[in-house]
């Protein structure tokens, strides 16, 4: 099945920065920009303080909305957190869920994580789920086996009717805000491993309509490259996607 069977999709993390009116002028900068299409799928992530802002700033556009984060209980004493409902109520269609810095900061295991991609998928949010390995683990030959492990206990116990909905993002960690980026061949290879670890979990239909996005140091000097591997089906940007026109570059060579 070709690849065309896929949307691209180009999704901002913005992580911890900017305020909600900060956010509401990037988000209508990004909007104007990216935003007058619908060929190629576009999202940005801000941090929930700026959601009610940003979701108001990209009203009218194709831009959709995504948070970085959420706890998979509906409501209930869990001090500091926010639920699927919440971000659904701020018009939320994405969560990026299993961040690398959210298993090293945080200490999140992949359990936790499986129970935060239910919980979106049963609230109607398409997760996005971070894999990804680290250094030494590419150096000592355990990039396959980590994320292996990670899409396993990441999607375990999704149906075979959700799992579309999903989104996998592939990030290695050694690439994540260094500069460094894989190789548009390095990226492919483990991205059409994630295909087939998708496609033994539950078959090749569903495996060829799952998007595999790549993050790590993605910017507009080597999006295009990256973009067209037969198996990379867009991007999960940090620090290229603070500037409406950085962004907007990718976006477009996900057009091309
Ligand atoms: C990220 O944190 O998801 C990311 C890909 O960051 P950067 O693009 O800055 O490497």
């Amino acid at each position: 099945m070709s690849k065309s069977i896929r949307k691209y999709l180009i999704a901002g993390n913005w992580k911890m920065n900017l305020n909600a009116a900060e956010g509401a002028e990037l988000a209508a900068e990004v909007a104007a920009l990216s935003g007058q299409q619908n060929t190629v799928g576009v999202a940005v992530c801000p941090p929930f303080p700026a959601l009610a802002s940003v979701a108001k700033a990209i009203e009218g556009s194709s831009i959709s909305l995504g948070a970085q984060n959420m706890h998979y209980q509906p409501s209930g004493a869990y001090t500091g957190e926010v639920s699927a409902e919440m971000l659904r109520h701020h018009f939320c269609s994405y969560v990026i869920l299993g961040h690398s810095e959210r298993r090293e900061f945080f200490a999140e295991d992949d359990a936790f994580i499986n129970r935060k991609v239910k919980a979106a998928l049963e609230a109607n949010l398409r997760p996005i789920l971070c894999v990804g390995e680290t250094l030494a683990q590419r150096e000592s030959d355990e990039t396959i086996a980590v994320v292996k492990h990670q899409v396993e206990g990441g999607l375990a116990g999704v149906s075979k009717d959700a799992i579309d909905q999903v989104v996998i993002a592939y990030e290695p960690v050694w690439a994540i805000g260094t500069g460094k980026t894989a190789t548009p061949e390095m990226a492919q290879a483990v991205h059409a491993a994630i295909r087939s670890i998708v496609a033994d979990l539950y078959d090749a239909t569903s495996a060829a309509k799952v998007r595999i996005l790549y993050g790590g140091s993605m910017k507009p000097e080597n999006a295009a490259e990256l973009l067209a591997q037969a198996d990379i089906d867009g991007g999960l940007i940090g620090g290229a996607s603070l500037k409406a026109s950085a962004f907007h570059e990718i976006v477009t060579a996900a057009l091309a």
